[in-house]
């Protein structure tokens, strides 16, 4: 996971239409300045496919080569990290994970791990009973329906407790690289409203909008780099506006100036 800054090359990227646009810009990079709300362009659609385009690229140059968080060495790890990160940092994953794939390398010693252990071992990544339930779960059925080995189709993937479309486009693309679906995690849903990529509120019409509007080979990559924009940028309660790569190209009436 990268802990720099991103690069911020749409700084220089505005298009006339974003040129024109009348946004706010901050009073001083070290002050503190109340949020106000930009004048909105409607000179481009939200949607439109140079718009979409100019994000993209803003994306690869701010994050290129950025991969998923959690700390895994092989589809079961990972498939395991991801569902222990629901509710919680992948930060929190990846200080039990070392431990408990030490005990438990292969689905076969999770299936026979005792879930008191398990629970032990889980217990700072919140929810730690029904996660030790699920992983366990998860493990007795890659062992009895997939010899041990995890599946490469959603339809497949969701067959395991505690796995969902979301943690299945996860592994899928992050592991073997196959862009199934866009990842829409609590990040990706509230970038993808405040870039006016979407208008839905549930994660499956989220991905449904993005889908139709991202180039599939993308679907990958763009979750990746929205999920990173979202952890050290566009931050939920507080975006910093002022370092954002993607400022030219945002008219989210949630900016605020505030520097860090
Ligand atoms: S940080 Fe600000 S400018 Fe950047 S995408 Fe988020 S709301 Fe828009």
């Amino acid at each position: 996971m990268p802990t720099s800054k991103p690069q911020n090359p749409a700084k220089n990227a505005r298009t006339p239409a974003q040129g024109a646009r009348n946004a706010p810009k901050p009073a001083s990079q070290n002050a503190t300045a109340p949020s106000t709300k930009p004048k909105r362009s409607r000179t481009i659609k939200p949607r439109s496919p140079e718009r979409v385009a100019a994000i993209l690229t803003s994306l690869r140059a701010a994050y290129p080569n950025v991969v998923c968080a959690l700390t895994h060495r092989n589809a079961f790890e990972l498939t395991i990290a991801t569902i222990l990160s629901a509710q919680t940092t992948d930060v929190n994953v990846n200080k039990v994970t070392p431990e408990l794939f030490k005990l438990y390398p292969t689905p076969q010693k999770l299936a026979q791990a005792s879930l008191n252990e398990l629970e032990t071992i889980l217990k700072p990544t919140g929810f730690f009973r029904s996660k030790s339930k699920n992983i366990k779960a998860a493990a007795q059925v890659l062992v009895d329906t997939f010899h041990s080995k995890v599946p490469e189709t959603i339809d497949e993937l969701i067959q395991l407790p505690g796995v969902a479309r979301k943690t299945a486009n996860v592994v899928l693309g992050s592991w073997f690289g196959l862009p199934s679906g866009v990842v829409v995690d609590t990040h990706v849903l509230r970038l993808s409203r405040r870039l006016e990529l979407t208008t839905s509120i549930a994660p499956e019409n989220v991905e449904k909008d993005l889908q139709k509007i991202i180039p599939q080979d993308r679907w990958i990559q763009f979750s990746h780099e929205l999920i990173h924009h979202g952890r050290q940028i566009c931050i939920a309660r507080r975006p910093l506006c002022a370092d954002c790569t993607l400022e030219p190209l945002c008219n989210s009436a949630d900016k605020t100036w505030t520097s860090h």
